[in-house]
């Protein structure tokens, strides 16, 4: 399998999945332009993938779904509420593209299989995605403001998982943002910060190392990727995990696609 972060965190996120017959993406959050531009840069033809799977309605998950749908004819995947919750700002699209899968499903396109799992989060119903083929698995949970069991159970046997490290609760604390923001942010239908991401890296190390881990949903004004990435090295320190021993740890970029990983 192939996985790829074309563009991650608050201004927009969109992740290149493939197995050897077919390739998705999941979350499509900026202008097409810009979603075809990093697909081209490693190597990939908007045209052959077979779907966009939605995690939820946000801009900053949806802003190109339509574009690319009615531009390389491309089906979307989201559950019934989001599909309503996201219409009016996607535009129209083809019938045939229209993909509503149920909550907690599995969709099954050739050798991957999908599934989807709730996540908690300030949507109308937000999830995170499990892709497989056979043997391994990749996982993508951003946008929660807890890191709970459900999350845990869906992730913890994938080789790939790309996690949200949003913010620095003090620069978030202490920074530009109006209070009821904060508020939102802080609250456990908001968004991980970074402590509680090493938190939950922890546990799922303690599940089954030589996990890669990509860190990414980074805010743009309550984050610096360098601190993000040394609060998690500290509390993975801190519980005697290793990084590149137990763990590999990354960063997603935000502006440009990165780790392009074959497992
Ligand atoms: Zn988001
Ligand atoms: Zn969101």
């Amino acid at each position: 399998m192939i996985f790829c972060s074309l563009y991650s965190g608050s201004s927009g996120n969109s992740m290149f999945v493939a197995t050897d017959k077919v390739k998705i993406l999941i979350d499509a959050g900026l202008p097409g332009k810009k979603i075809d531009e990093a697909l081209k840069q490693i190597n990939q033809e908007p045209t052959n993938l077979n779907g966009i799977f939605i995690t939820h309605e946000h801009s900053d998950h949806v802003k190109g779904v339509g574009v690319l749908s009615r531009k390389y004819d491309i089906p979307i995947y989201a559950n019934g509420d989001t599909w309503a919750a996201m219409e009016s700002s996607i535009g129209k699209i083809k019938e045939h593209n229209i993909k509503v899968i149920d909550k907690r499903s599995i969709t099954q396109i050739e050798d991957m299989s999908i599934k989807a799992f709730n996540i908690p989060h300030d949507a109308v119903s937000p999830t995170g995605y499990t892709i497989s083929d056979s043997k391994k698995s990749i996982s993508v949970a951003t946008d929660f403001g807890t890191f709970t069991r459900e999350i845990y159970d869906n992730i913890k046997d994938s080789e790939v998982i790309l996690l949200e490290s949003n913010h620095d609760v003090n620069m978030l604390k202490f920074g530009p943002y109006p209070y009821t923001l904060k508020r939102r942010i802080l609250s456990e239908i908001g968004h991980l910060s970074n402590d509680d991401c090493g938190n939950a890296i922890v546990e799922l190390v303690k599940c089954d190392s030589n996990k890669k881990v990509i860190l990414g949903h980074l805010s743009n004004t309550n984050n610096q990727p360098d601190l993000a990435y040394q609060t998690v090295l500290n509390v993975l320190n801190e519980n005697g995990i290793k990084q590149q021993k137990d763990i590999i740890l990354t960063m997603a970029n935000r502006h440009n696609p990165s780790s392009y990983i074959e497992i």
